[in-house]
């Protein structure tokens, strides 16, 4: 792992990259802190560029021998408003007191890029081992309650189980949600877990009233099946297929997002008995959009657009129609949607020959 050809006592890998090389799994990015003042240290290293710092959080962004790097202060933190951003409060601190801020033993070892040593002050190999997510203390849903679906996120992940503690204090938050929360952050792991396509996720995220989070009201999710769904039909918003359904007013959403859930709210009252109508209904709308109809309201069209009707295209195009001395005009739609129904009925019809016989020449 240590392509980094940086050495110092005080530099530690720490949080993820640790927990996954314990867990003999790849991991994508790396988390380096220094026991310190990151930034002072970064100045001091010989040949590294400086490409960004972030004064407040201690953090700076290195290159070194072509690799960019991420180095971070020790750093303490407080919670002044629940479940939003912590305050910075100490840069510089122990690593014991920087690991203590952080959400589950399993996230808070840290090694030694000088030795290879592990430190653990919190037990977090142990937790490993025994396949457990267990929060540091006490308040720390109330302090942020994205950890719940942290906790969701690591469990299916690595097939992991709340510690029982964990779990008591994870329903008893669930029972006395503060609303006032960060929903940008709620969402970023709302994706992260989603997109691992997790049918057990899905379930236990409702089972375990973690939904709660985003709705006050009671809901009952559909049973069905989406993680087959999805392996059937790739999506690249897999989220949104799992709870696009839902009031998502809270959250943040992008452009595309808010056209996927528009869309499904556009479709989900009508119902389609025969081609020409499911292929006018469901063309230009998202495939995310299509398999929540799939799954909320009706599998059956759905399945035909997307395994059969979508793969229909017309190929004759206005030119085509102007080399027969057709003056353009509204007969042209009128032409277009005659071939488009032949077409739906026979993908081998001859196009221009029926167009032909649509003006009667
Ligand atoms: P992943 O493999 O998903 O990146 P990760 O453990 O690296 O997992 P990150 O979200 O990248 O998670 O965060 C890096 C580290 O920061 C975590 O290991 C954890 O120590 C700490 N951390 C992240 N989010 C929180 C949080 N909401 N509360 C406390 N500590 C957190
Ligand atoms: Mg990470």
């Amino acid at each position: 792992m240590n392509r980094i050809e940086l050495k110092d006592k005080n530099l530690f890998y720490i949080g993820g990259i640790v927990r996954d090389k314990i867990l003999g799994r790849e991991c994508f990015d790396i988390d380096i802190t220094y026991i310190g003042n990151a930034i002072e240290f970064a100045k001091t290293i010989d040949n590294a560029e400086i490409i960004k710092i972030n004064e407040p959080f201690g953090t700076v962004r290195i290159k070194l021998n072509g690799l960019e790097i991420d180095l971070a202060s020790t750093r303490d933190e407080k919670y002044p408003r629940p479940g939003h951003l912590p305050e910075v409060t100490d840069i510089g601190c122990s690593l014991k007191k920087d690991v203590q801020r952080r959400d589950f033993t399993i996230n808070t070892l840290a090694q030694s890029l000088e030795t290879g040593e592990i430190i653990d002050y919190l037990g977090g190999l142990d937790d490993i081992k025994n396949k457990k997510i267990r929060i540091l203390h006490d308040k720390s849903f109330i302090d942020d309650p994205t950890r719940i679906i942290r906790a969701l996120k690591f469990s299916v992940r690595f097939r992991f189980e709340l510690d029982k503690h964990t779990r008591k204090l994870q329903e008893e938050y669930l029972n006395n949600i503060n609303y006032d929360m960060s929903y940008k952050r709620v969402k970023k792991e709302l994706i992260e877990t989603f997109n691992l396509n997790s049918q057990t996720a899905y379930e236990r995220f409702f089972k375990e009233n973690i939904y709660k989070l985003l709705t006050v009201e009671n809901i009952k999710a559909p049973d069905y099946n989406i993680q087959t769904l999805i392996e059937k039909y790739p999506v690249k918003d897999i989220w949104l297929v799992y709870l696009g359904w839902m009031d998502l007013n809270k959250l943040p959403l992008t452009k595309r997002e808010t056209k996927i859930i528009n869309d499904y709210n556009y479709i989900k009252n009508e119902k389609f008995d025969e081609d020409y109508s499911i292929y006018k209904a469901f063309l230009n709308i998202e495939k995310e959009s299509l398999l929540l109809y799939a799954i909320n309201i009706d599998e059956k069209p759905v399945f035909r657009y997307l395994d059969y009707l979508s793969k229909i295209k017309l190929n004759i195009t206005g030119k085509d129609l102007q080399k027969m001395n057709i003056p353009p005009s509204s007969k042209y739609s009128q032409c277009f949607e005659y071939l488009l129904k032949a077409k739906l009925n026979n993908p081998d019809i001859d196009e221009i020959k029926l167009a032909k016989e649509f003006f009667k020449l």
